[in-house]
């Protein structure tokens, strides 16, 4: 009897056994069937051909239908999907359902969806546009398709063809229907180049020589360039080569990165198809787009994290722009990191794996400096732009203005004055981070989280910033009756009211998250900075990313304290990343960029270190420092995280895993007992964590290997929700 092993999208870590109905063909390992599902239907992947199965002959169900004849991935790709299920721990059928398009889960058909269009009917040929003088819109439809026949609906409806016209001319039978079907459209490997490329200088001539030596080949590669050295014209020149030898490059870019001037710069430099894969795609297009890359028509895939899964059919390179990024790391149900599988997958495919950051993660760093990555720098700012001035200003004991020193008002009056633009960061959006009954002190609080109402005054709400509840601002006190509430702290609503006020002359915008809901806003307001009809810029970590601003000549960080101060041991790190990030949003060639920090803690040694011999620095020192607390990258981390709302069940459940796990602990893995998460309660779930922790990853995935099946067997793992997080970031 023929069985077929089945993945389905399902959390249960584990395959599906089906017979193969009367008649049918077995089908081949990769491809696609649907199969009787609980009450329903399930689209699987086949992932085995067993030769017995653990469920009786006469107990196993067929399978309902084939839908491939042919695997729908490449080997190399479902090796990948298989490797990552392993390695994170999660049910493959998820796996592989995160890696495709929604309509190949749906299970519709891998090719590009047939095309309607219309044509000149042979019965009415020859035409005599003459004929048409008095129904002019039928005339036009008809001279177009004189021009070009076949024309799609939509060519038509881009030459703005009258849709009544055309109908008129089908009911009279002039004019037809046709269904055309996309030929496969390849581009020739001779002649990819549209733009000349630059004059590289010695720095980037070297990187891109190191690169091409290894195409055909794995090495991953750090570049490790300050912002505006060049990575991208570099990663540009190892592309020209990729696609001159008839391969395709994947660029793995941050969710923020992904702007319409990425895509132009790729696509102005090449001739070769490119295509983006990000968000906004509708089904249809991700799965055009996906099966371009996957027939080759495709020269260059950019696209976000996910598109780490999209199938080549002949891989060249793959390039990750900003690896530090947090967006590469899935921080729900299937949580892999998209750099780390783009390494794994460039060893699979035998292709070189680029990464550049201006600010590396410590993880990537060390393995450059340790040798597993080759590393490249690029310490000159292309273009002999100038590097910007830094400086820690003590606001200790400072009078200040809605967070505002003495200092740093008069540094800004100065650059406007000089008509320039200053760019302020304050990470807290909303009026204020707590509302205060000035008689009792009582803060409100969110009923459903462990945390302070923030205070909107646009318009006028308490809102919850992490579960996102809403309610009206309170009259009184719910404590004491008082009807004296304040708020404290400062958000950027506040900001930018007393900008406003101590900068009358000036027109201030306001970036984050609540000025931009609004589609296409956020485009508007970076527009309009660019015609400088802004002056001051605010924003949050929105403003700090992707975007560059020539006309600012100063950055401010206004308060950046806590994260010298935070629990997870991953916050300096990124603090000195967004402060890195953001000083290269200012100045350009000719203008030199100031930035400042204000700080309550200027002798930090951290802000010291990085201020005085910026990042390079830092990370290495900060490196030590992980070093002597064998804290990731010197260890390797997994992270149970378990929530309810019933908060006894947590309680339980983590302190049963607890138990169950100790006794699996050998030499150098160590498991903590479990503690409250960062934000205990949240959405009004309880939510507990558990960390295992150890000096190799070998011995940490074999606890968690053993361990998961007698945590799948306790009863309360079906009432607590709980998940399982391989190298977690956010802790
Ligand atoms: P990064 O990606 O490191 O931020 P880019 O590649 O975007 O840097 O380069 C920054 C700017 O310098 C761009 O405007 C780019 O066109 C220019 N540039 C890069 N390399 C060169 C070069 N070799 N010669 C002249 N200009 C260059
Ligand atoms: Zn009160
Ligand atoms: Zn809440």
């Amino acid at each position: 009897m023929s069985i077929v092993r089945v993945a389905l999208a399902i959390p249960l870590r584990r395959l599906f056994d089906y017979s193969v109905p009367q008649g049918a063909t077995l089908p081949v390992i990769g491809s696609r069937v649907k199969v009787p599902f609980a009450k329903g239907e399930k689209v699987g992947l086949v992932v085995e051909h067993p030769s017995s199965s653990d469920v009786a002959e006469d107990k196993l169900k067929p399978f309902s239908e084939s839908l491939d004849q042919t695997p729908l991935l490449p080997d190399s790709l479902f090796n990948l999907l298989n490797w990552a299920s392993s390695y994170y721990h999660h049910s493959l059928g998820d796996v592989i359902s995160q890696a495709l398009p929604a309509l190949l889960r749906k299970g519709e058909p891998a090719r590009p969806k047939a095309i309607e269009a219309w044509r000149i009917s042979e019965t009415a040929m020859p035409i005599n546009l003459d004929d048409y003088k008095r129904a002019p819109k039928q005339g036009v439809v008809l001279a177009s398709l004189q021009q070009h026949s076949p024309l799609t609906e939509q060519q038509c409806k881009q030459q703005d063809l009258s849709r009544s016209a055309i109908k008129t001319l089908h009911d009279k039978g002039i004019i037809e229907k046709i269904t055309i079907h996309p030929q496969a459209q390849l581009w020739a490997s001779e002649d990819t180049n549209k733009q000349a490329p630059l004059q590289l200088n010695a720095e980037q001539a070297i990187a891109v020589a190191a690169i091409n030596q290894h195409l055909g080949q794995f090495q991953a590669f750090l570049i490790e360039g300050i912002t505006g050295s060049g990575k991208t014209e570099v990663y540009l020149n190892v592309i020209a080569e990729a696609l001159a030898r008839g391969t395709q490059a994947l660029v793995l870019v941050p969710e923020i990165g992904l702007t319409p001037q990425t895509l132009a710069r790729f696509s102005e430099r090449f001739k070769v198809p490119v295509f983006a894969i990000h968000s906004g795609l509708n089904d249809n297009e991700r799965l055009s787009a996906w099966l371009k890359a996957k027939r080759g028509e495709a020269g260059i895939i950019i696209g976000t994290r996910s598109a780490v899964f999209t199938p080549l059919a002949k891989p060249g390179v793959i390039i990750i722009d900003e690896e530090h990024d947090s967006s590469f790391k899935q921080q729900d149900s299937f949580r892999y990191h998209a750099r780390d599988l783009a390494i794994v997958r460039g060893r699979m495919e035998k292709i070189p794996v680029v990464m550049g950051s201006a600010t590396p993660s410590l993880e990537s760093l060390q393995n450059a400096l340790s040798g597993r990555y080759a590393h490249l720098s690029l310490k000159q700012r292309a273009g002999n732009a100038l590097q910007a001035e830094q400086q820690l200003l003590d606001i200790r004991q400072q009078p200040l203005n809605s967070g505002l020193s003495p200092a740093l008002i008069k540094a800004m009056r100065q650059e406007l004055k000089a008509g320039r633009q200053v760019m302020l960061f304050l990470n807290r959006r909303g009026y204020a981070p707590a509302l205060l009954c000035h008689e009792c002190g009582h803060v409100c609080e969110c009923e459903r989280c462990e945390a302070y109402f923030t205070y909107h005054q646009q318009p006028r709400h308490l809102a919850c910033h992490h579960c996102g509840s809403q309610k009206a601002v309170p009259q009184q006190c719910s404590q004491c009756g008082s009807t004296n509430l304040v708020t404290t702290g400062l958000g950027t609503e506040q900001l930018e009211e007393a900008l406003l006020s101590i900068f009358p002359d000036y027109q201030v915008a306001r970036i984050d998250r609540d000025s931009t809901r609004r589609k296409g806003s956020l485009e508007q307001l970076l527009d309009d900075i660019h015609q400088h009809r802004y002056q001051i810029l605010l924003g949050t970590q929105m403003l700090a990313k992707g975007h560059h601003f020539p006309n600012v000549t100063l950055v401010a960080l206004l308060d950046i304290d806590h994260a010298l101060f935070c629990s997870d041991f991953r916050a300096p790190e990124r603090l000195a990343q967004l402060y890195v990030q953001v000083a290269g949003r200012a100045g350009r060639a000719n203008l030199l960029g100031k930035v400042i920090l204000q700080s309550h803690h200027p002798e930090h040694e951290l802000l010291q270190d990085l201020i005085n011999n910026g990042y390079q620095h830092f990370a290495r020192f900060a490196l030590n420092e992980r070093r002597d607390t064998e804290l990731p990258p010197f260890s390797f981390q997994a992270l149970f995280r378990f929530e309810s709302v019933d908060g006894n069940a947590v309680q339980e459940l983590s302190q049963q895993v607890y138990q169950l796990a100790q006794p699996l602990q050998q030499a150098g893995t160590w498991v903590f007992p479990p503690s409250p998460a960062p934000q205990a309660r949240r959405a009004g779930k309880f939510r507990m964590q558990l960390l295992i922790q150890a000096e190799q990853r070998a011995p940490l995935h074999q606890l968690v290997h053993q361990l998961l099946p007698q945590l799948e067997a306790q009863k309360l793992s079906r009432k607590v929700r709980w998940s399982l997080d391989i190298d977690p970031y956010d802790m």
